[in-house]
């Protein structure tokens, strides 16, 4: 890898994230309007909008800040669950032990384990529940595990992209146990959880971002 993590590829990260989830918004809250109240779409556009700006501004300041204040941004979105735990993923993060620029493929994933421990202190949610951590718990392991196999970020980065994308499509066979979608129980069968794509949507939007910044090609694909 050329170098660690800087503040400016997280900010690619960011806007590869945020290209990805404009090109889907639409899918987005159409399979919120099968278990849900048909909003996801339109939350998860402020919320990129929100982690872009954030990123876009306040250059002089390190990560650390940067990913509270980009948490607090995406707490004071008008949306609903999802809004809500994703502020507490990127706020999360903020509190990894290492956290200066540039970071280590072991640090980013140290990053994001703490963005999800702060998540489960939010919700009892698990893999098999139907929900974002249906993505977001294998992303994060894969990543952990791919940096400690001593794989660069870029590659670690591409296998939890893959994982989440597969995490995501096998919420398509599961009932959901947690947020409106619970009240459909069975019916929610045969669809996927809006949430769980928007993070694999988020996580391919990462790496592409990564890799545009890194002068990377790769194959992680929506
Ligand atoms: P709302 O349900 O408040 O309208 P969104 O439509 O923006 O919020 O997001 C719905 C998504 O949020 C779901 O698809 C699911 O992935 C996630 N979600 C909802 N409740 C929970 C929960 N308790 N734990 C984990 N994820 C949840
Ligand atoms: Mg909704």
């Amino acid at each position: 890898m050329n170098g660690g993590i800087t503040r400016d590829d997280l900010a690619h990260m960011i806007t590869g994230a945020a290209a990805a989830i404009r090109a889907h918004h639409a899918r987005l809250s159409a399979l919120d309007c099968v278990a849900g109240d048909g909003d996801h779409g339109a939350t998860m556009l402020r919320v990129v909008q929100s982690l872009e700006k954030t990123f876009a501004s306040g250059g002089l300041e390190d990560l650390r800040t940067c990913l509270r204040d980009a948490g607090w941004s995406v707490l004071g979105v008008d949306g609903g669950a999802s809004s809500s735990l994703l502020g507490t993923f990127f706020g999360g993060m903020a509190d990894a032990g290492p956290c200066e620029a540039p970071l280590s493929a072991n640090e980013l994933a140290g990053v994001f384990e703490a963005g999800l421990a702060a998540v489960r202190k939010q919700t009892k949610a698990q893999p098999g529940d139907k929900t974002m951590m249906d993505a977001l718990v294998p992303a994060i392991e894969t990543l952990r595990a791919s940096a400690d196999a001593g794989k660069s970020a870029v590659e670690a980065l591409r296998d939890a992209a893959d994982a989440a994308r597969t995490g995501a499509e096998a919420t398509r066979n599961l009932i959901a146990r947690y947020g409106r979608a619970k009240l459909l129980g069975e019916k929610t069968l045969g669809h996927e959880d809006p949430g769980a794509i928007s993070v694999s949507l988020m996580f391919a939007g990462f790496c592409s971002g990564l890799e545009e910044s890194k002068g990377e090609s790769g194959n992680a694909r929506p």
